[in-house]
């Protein structure tokens, strides 16, 4: 992606203060999803970063991660596996919890998500739009190792890297940020 490319990209994305809480910068993607040309200049950017790579799943967190993994996943002509918070999967899932400030929360997922490509360990690409503190995407990269299969990278839109959230998750596996803020 150019500079310009960046900066065209990272315009595209809204700021809202004090949302959903007072002091959060909220990273408001619906913006970027609501201009044609930041929307598939990423996408285009996505797929020629992933293109080459042997990628049996898009695994995408709740909820926009759905967004972007599934729009990647069809353009990849790959499969789509939704991680989502407990309580909204009908067939038997698994869970990974993960501490927040004030808390605990949990990313599920389906037991046979990761059996359709018919091998013993499939690999998967983890989407989501943002990384913040980045406890949400362990877990999620905990709970693709724990159903079988094997995250080859996560990939975010935007990394809040003040906030260092990547630092865990890089034991684990590789991590990719397009936008670095
Ligand atoms: P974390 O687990 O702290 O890395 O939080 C990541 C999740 O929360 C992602 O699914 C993001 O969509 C969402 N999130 C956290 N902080 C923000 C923010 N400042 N703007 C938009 N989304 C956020």
């Amino acid at each position: 992606l150019s500079e310009a490319d960046k900066t065209y990209l990272s315009n595209s994305i809204r700021e809202i203060e004090d949302f959903p809480k007072p002091g959060i910068k909220f990273k408001d993607i619906t913006t970027l999803l609501g201009d044609a040309k930041a929307f598939h200049l990423l996408m285009d950017h996505l797929v020629e970063r992933y293109e080459n790579r042997e990628i049996d799943y898009i695994a995408g967190i709740e909820s926009r991660g759905f967004i972007f993994g599934s729009a990647l996943a069809a353009r990849l002509r790959t499969r789509f596996v939704p991680i989502r918070k407990p309580g909204k999967l009908p067939y038997t899932t698994i869970s990974e919890k993960y501490s927040l400030k004030y808390g605990v929360d949990a990313v599920s997922i389906h037991i046979d998500a990761f059996t359709g490509a018919g091998k013993a360990k499939p690999k998967v690409l983890l989407i989501d739009d943002l990384i913040a503190t980045g406890g949400t995407a362990t877990a999620a990269v905990n709970l693709i190792n724990k159903a079988g299969a094997e995250c080859i990278e996560a990939c975010f839109v935007i990394n809040l890297t003040f906030l260092q959230g990547d630092l865990d998750i890089k034991k684990t596996t590789s991590v990719y940020s397009v936008l670095e803020v």
